[in-house]
């Protein structure tokens, strides 16, 4: 399944990121995480949640708040001479109704905001994070909403 692959590697990553921000004596919780993806990327915003869900249980992730949002595909129409925005399922031209508008990406996924807080009472060693995930050192707030 599609979507079980990607929640699967955007767990990794936003435990990752969140992991790069912890320090000896605070450990993060991540409560929200936004996802931006391409018109094409063929992912289902209910059921990359629904996957997301049951693989972050256990982890600083667990109960966090995927936001996804589809972001329009853009192109340019060469009929128009102008750059369009495809509308609902139609691959035409909006404008002229033409099939040769050159597509742009739509494909691409970015994760645009991870909002973290603080484990009440953390202390160090109290790592409940998957095996995969680094607990790296690094600048704190980078990046992260606080
Ligand atoms: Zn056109």
């Amino acid at each position: 399944m599609h979507e079980a692959a990607f929640a699967s590697s955007l767990l990794r990553i936003v435990l990752e990121e969140a992991g790069k921000h912890e320090t000896a004596g605070l450990r993060l919780r991540v409560t929200g995480i936004e996802l931006e993806t391409g018109a094409l990327s063929c992912l289902e915003a209910h059921t990359l949640k629904g996957c997301f869900e049951l693989l972050a249980e256990g982890t600083a992730a667990e109960n966090s708040l995927l936001t996804v949002r589809a972001r329009p595909l853009s192109g340019y129409c060469p009929a128009c001479g102008q750059q369009v925005r495809a509308g609902g399922r139609s691959f035409s031209c909006p404008l002229c109704a033409g099939g040769s508008v050159a597509w742009e990406g739509g494909h691409e996924m970015k994760i645009t905001a991870i909002t973290v807080t603080p484990f009440p009472g953390t202390a160090p060693g109290e790592a409940k994070a998957g095996g995969s995930t680094g607990r790296r050192q690094g600048p704190e707030g980078r990046g992260l909403k606080p």
